[in-house]
């Protein structure tokens, strides 16, 4: 499981996480909203290393990520992540990006990383595009390559950074979808998010981020039904 404990993050003298504690179990969706600014794309880089910390500590599967003798890239191997943009090379076809980091980093024999990627490619409904080229592909097969990808390395966890933010509206419903099947697969999740639907209808708990701070967690129905903080009212106040 993710563990954070007391995590503090500073950009100087900007203090953008102030005391994060958060537990997320195996095959748990945790969906984290809030307004812009308030530290959402923070924690994932925190919680998959990207970002130094200066306080407190990320663990995952009992390893703490910024130890010093942690190896961050075998670690990461567990931690997939979709950002809200993510640019596939050019001049691969989605298969070829889909084999790349398995025959770079895990190393495997080509026979091996296409069938991988022919598994992930159907898994998250591209399995007719195979030789396409990224070009060639909307946003929001796009977006289902980066989740093949990263599904490809066979992460324990997937983060999501507002991985629908940057789609046209009727292209939404897609990338969701694939999300929605990987959480009834049992995919441990992180889903940043500003998809409120999505937030009280897949997920097993909802994170409100205000500032810096996790101003309340709880289920979607204690969040949008029955909020116990100002701010979490407030926010989704304005929206809904
Ligand atoms: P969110 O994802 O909730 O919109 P972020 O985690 O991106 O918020 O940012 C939280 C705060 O940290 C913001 O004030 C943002 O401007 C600041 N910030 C984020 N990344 C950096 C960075 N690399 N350098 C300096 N400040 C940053
Ligand atoms: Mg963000």
């Amino acid at each position: 499981m993710i563990s954070i404990r007391d995590l503090h993050k500073y950009f100087g003298s900007l203090h953008v996480l102030k005391g994060i504690n958060l537990d997320v179990e195996k095959g748990e969706v945790l969906s984290v909203i809030g307004a812009s600014g308030s530290g959402k794309s923070t924690l994932l880089y925190c919680i998959n290393g990207l970002e130094p910390i200066q306080g407190g500590s990320v663990t995952v599967d009992g390893t703490d990520v910024h130890a010093k003798g942690t190896d961050i890239n075998k670690l990461r191997q567990k931690l997939g992540m979709v950002f809200q943009q993510w640019n596939s090379f050019p001049h691969l076809t989605a298969q070829q990006n889909v084999e790349l980091a398995l025959k770079i980093v895990k190393k495997l024999p080509r026979d091996q990383a296409r069938e991988i990627a022919f598994r992930q490619l159907n898994h998250v409904g591209l399995g007719d595009k195979l030789d396409v080229y990224p070009s060639a592909l909307s946003g929001g097969q796009q977006q289902r390559l980066a989740i093949a990808r990263a599904l490809a390395m066979e992460p324990t966890y997937m983060l999501f950074d507002e991985a629908t933010s940057a789609l046209d509206p009727e292209l939404v419903g897609e990338v969701l979808d694939t999300m929605r099947l990987l959480a009834e697969e049992g995919m441990t999740m992180i889903c940043v998010t500003h998809e409120m639907g999505f937030a009280r209808d897949v997920s097993d708990r909802v994170a409100f981020f205000h500032k810096g701070v996790m101003e309340e967690i709880g289920p979607p129905a204690q969040i949008f039904g029955d909020a116990q903080s100002e701010q979490t009212r407030k926010f989704l106040a304005n929206v809904r």
